[in-house]
């Protein structure tokens, strides 16, 4: 594997015309790498050779297709430090959260390698009792995965091992800032054995040239997308005219609340992780945090102390807690949120400014007397801005976490089990976490409700986005 080549049937090429385009480090700005810049002439191959691979990918005994995830799960943890490395240079995030995407992102590839051989049927007799029904599934076939740059690691693995656990061959297209990877996870698949044409790797500057080829041919079954709900919907049109199953995973507007009850240390803690993970560039990332106002000044001060200490940096440098933005235009944006969330009465209790110099650095933020129908409580933050509202009753919670498109993730903190009783029934949320702040795991089912999304990845639900279902009605002999 080289980094400026596409995988296309099994074969490292350059993209047509020989183009290629330049990934930087959002650290310093400078250029860490050239990449192949495919076209649609580009993308035409690799539907090619996706369909071309599928028959023999299909017909592979499952057994197969889940040594092939398994052995690339150990390449992956074998090279997890050159991997992590790669995952910080083109991403930005602290070292250590790099491995701790890896470790991750892995797991997607054991996971859905003990999926691979558990695809199970269904056999009933007819309510009549004059037939037998049989029900069974194949892989859906070719499918089309897109993946963001915050996770380059964890969002393709996550689409990658149920497709080819499920007995789909795939084109996948990353995202332009962090291709390398992508480029790097392919090139362990191949050295697992990967035979040629099932996974086909397509970099470019250009997602909607190549996303218009590639789905506008009528032989691709599948649309995989991870993204931003304006790209998302976008794509659910384009999937409409050859009737794609489609799995979407959008945006967030993850409510974080602390009750009057809760654990302070925890809620502390949690906080800290839900929204300064991956400098708060996840989907996931707790985006308002509403506490009862009987414990927001405890709260609001030990986050206070907390969020002052976090050192800000290239995540190379060593006790990096918060990293980069991906680019200039995320740092841009944080500060039109927290300007207009102050315009309207909120207090900066730290940060609330860009850091100057190189690279694309936001201070790490916290702000307090927010009002819940700012802006920055209805648009997905993307960065290291915690924006505190405050409530009086467990019903107005309720309605502000409600009170959004998304449906993405939530976070309670109480220490009463009627109240999360109350709140699993109430919040409309694909997700939820009890006194916990990161709730991600191969094993669970991870998607949205609402503008969130559709479908879910991973957890034994992850697989079934990759199958069809076959009913065949057999006559009673
Ligand atoms: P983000 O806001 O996280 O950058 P985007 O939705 O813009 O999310 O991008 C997610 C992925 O979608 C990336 O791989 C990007 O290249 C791709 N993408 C963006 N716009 C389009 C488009 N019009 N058609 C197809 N893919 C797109």
């Amino acid at each position: 594997m080289t980094n400026d080549k596409l995988l296309i049937g099994g074969t490292w090429c350059n993209a047509e015309n020989d183009r290629t385009f330049n990934v930087h480090n959002p650290a310093t700005g400078g250029v860490l790498s050239a990449v192949a810049d495919a076209s649609g002439a580009d993308a035409r191959r690799a539907i090619d050779a996706a369909v071309a691979a599928a028959a023999a990918w299909e017909a592979a005994p499952p057994r197969v297709r889940s040594d092939l995830l398994r052995r690339t799960y150990e390449l992956l943890v074998e090279h997890a430090e050159q991997i992590a490395m790669l995952i910080t240079l083109e991403m930005g995030k602290p070292l250590e959260e790099s491995r701790t995407e890896v470790a991750y992102g892995a797991d997607y590839l054991r996971w859905f390698s003990e999926e691979a051989v558990r695809i199970s049927g269904r056999v009933t007799s007819a309510a009549d009792g004059t037939a037998t029904m049989l029900v069974t599934h194949r892989p859906v076939g070719p499918s089309y995965l897109i993946t963001p740059w915050n996770f380059p690691l964890a969002m393709a693995t996550r689409k990658l091992g149920p497709a080819l656990a499920a007995g789909c061959t795939v084109i996948i297209k990353p995202a332009e800032m962090t291709p390398l990877t992508t480029l790097y996870l392919a090139g362990l698949f191949e050295e697992a054995g990967l035979p040629a044409g099932v996974i086909n790797v397509i970099t470019t500057s250009n997602a909607p040239e190549i996303s218009d080829v590639v789905l506008n041919d009528p032989r691709l079954r599948k649309l995989s997308f991870t993204g931003s709900t304006a790209v998302g919907t976008h794509l659910m049109q384009q999937a409409a005219p050859h009737v794609l199953r489609v799995s979407m995973e959008l945006g967030g507007n993850a409510p974080f609340i602390v009750f009057d009850d809760a654990d302070l240390d925890i809620a502390v803690e949690s906080a800290m992780a839900a929204k300064f993970r991956n400098v708060g560039q996840a989907c996931t990332a707790a985006n308002r945090f509403l506490v009862q106002r009987g414990i927001a000044d405890a709260f609001a001060s030990r986050m206070e102390e907390r969020i002052a200490e976090l050192r800000v940096g290239p995540g190379t440098m060593r006790d990096v807690a918060v990293g980069p933005l991906i680019d200039d235009r995320a740092v841009s944006k944080l500060e039109r949120l927290v300007g207009a969330a102050v315009s309207e009465g909120a207090s900066v209790l730290v940060g609330g400014h860009r850091l100057s110099g190189s690279g694309s650095f936001f201070a790490p933020t916290l702000l307090r007397g927010v009002l819940a129908s700012s802006v920055i409580g209805r648009e997905e933050i993307f960065g290291p801005v915690l924006p505190i509202v405050e409530f009086d009753a467990e019903s107005e919670a309720v309605e502000l976490a409600n009170d959004t498109p998304y449906g993405l993730a939530s976070y309670v903190f109480t220490e009463s089990q009627s109240r999360v009783q109350r709140m699993i029934h109430s919040l409309d949320t694909g997700m939820m976490g009890v006194n916990v702040g990161v709730i991600s795991n191969a094993a669970a089912p991870f998607g949205g409700t609402k503008h969130s999304g559709i479908g879910r990845e991973g957890g034994t639900e992850g697989i079934q986005e990759y199958l069809t279902t076959k009913y065949t009605l057999l006559r009673q002999g």
